[in-house]
């Protein structure tokens, strides 16, 4: 039981605080993808030590790792074991139910999410295709006056573009359009906020989770920014974005596109340009997002456990 609270303390630490420790991070010059790490990171390790709280309470005898954490936190264990069976047994019982309850309504909307997105992209791509003027490469052109591109996921995805954007921009410029759209395209920004938006719609109820669907959508736009400042220059992804986000075309639900949060993305631009770093930093931020809070619920206990130890009638 010691090992399953300090998971499960770890969690609820993940879903509580991550999102009040990461969200201003974002107009700072730490790197849009080192935050998306961070994000994505923390929402794994919110389930996963959630999950794996469920499994230790349910697991028979002494889970693996639960000697090592007694040893951290012995008084409190001595407190733990006085508790009657049959009250964990309950507990573990309770807690399969709500994990499987959260797996079928998971499922469940994953599956109508995906059902929706492909009928959607489908009849898109339908559209698209016939109205198009031409199509080069993975773009294809729209007549029309007003300059705008968006990108939609698919097998293979697309850009889609106006010929305002040549009208109105200059040849570098539109590349770093379609830098930005391109890098949504490979860096499978569109998968990740589908996923953040089925799991803010299973647990609307946890921070973490309701927090992450408007604050990934936004770091993944920094990052494609990111990304076409580094094909371009950072000037050059600044005067496009000036110019894309006053032309105020919609865009179609689904798609990613240039007209977001124009000012934040200015900013970001500004104070962290086209800083690249080494992968090793995205594993890192997102490993540290993970074990943190379950270290410092090691820790709370730890300081608890000496408490308790201190207190005369315990010890
Ligand atoms: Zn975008």
């Amino acid at each position: 039981m010691t090992l399953a609270l300090v998971l499960l303390l770890g969690a609820a630490l993940i879903s509580m605080a991550a999102p009040r420790m990461l969200g201003p991070l974002a107009a700072t010059a730490v790197p849009p993808g080192i935050l998306l790490a961070g994000w994505l990171g923390s929402l794994a390790g919110a389930l996963f030590f959630g999950v794996s709280a469920v499994v230790t309470l349910a697991w028979p005898d002494h889970a693996p790792a639960e000697a090592a954490v007694e040893a951290v936190v012995q008084c409190l264990s001595v407190v733990f074991h006085a508790v009657q069976p049959w009250i964990i047994e309950t507990l573990a019982v309770i807690g399969a139910l709500a994990l499987l309850a959260m797996t079928v309504r998971a499922v469940i909307l994953g599956r109508r999410y995906a059902r929706e997105q492909v009928r959607l992209l489908d009849y898109h791509r339908d559209v698209v295709s016939i109205v198009a003027r031409s199509r080069e490469d993975d773009v294809m052109w729209l007549a029309h006056p007003m300059p705008m591109a968006y990108s939609v996921a698919g097998r293979p995805g697309f850009v889609v573009a106006t010929d305002g954007l040549s009208q109105c921009l200059s040849g570098s410029e539109r590349e770093a359009v379609l830098a930005h759209e391109r890098a949504h395209l490979r860096g499978s920004h569109h998968l990740i906020v589908t996923a953040c938006d089925i799991l803010a719609a299973v647990l609307p109820a946890v921070p973490l989770f309701a927090a992450a669907p408007s604050a990934v959508k936004t770091l993944v736009e920094l990052t494609a920014d990111q990304h076409a400042a580094r094909a371009t220059s950072t000037a050059t992804v600044c005067s496009a974005l000036t110019v894309v986000s006053a032309s105020a075309l919609p865009q179609p639900a689904g798609a990613l596109g240039l007209s977001n949060e124009t000012s934040l993305r200015l900013l970001k631009l500004r104070i962290s340009g086209r800083t690249r770093c080494p992968k090793v930093s995205y594993a890192t931020a997102a490993a540290l997002s993970m074990a943190m809070p379950v270290a410092t619920a090691l820790v709370v206990l730890a300081a608890t456990s000496a408490a308790v130890c201190l207190t005369p009638t315990l010890a």
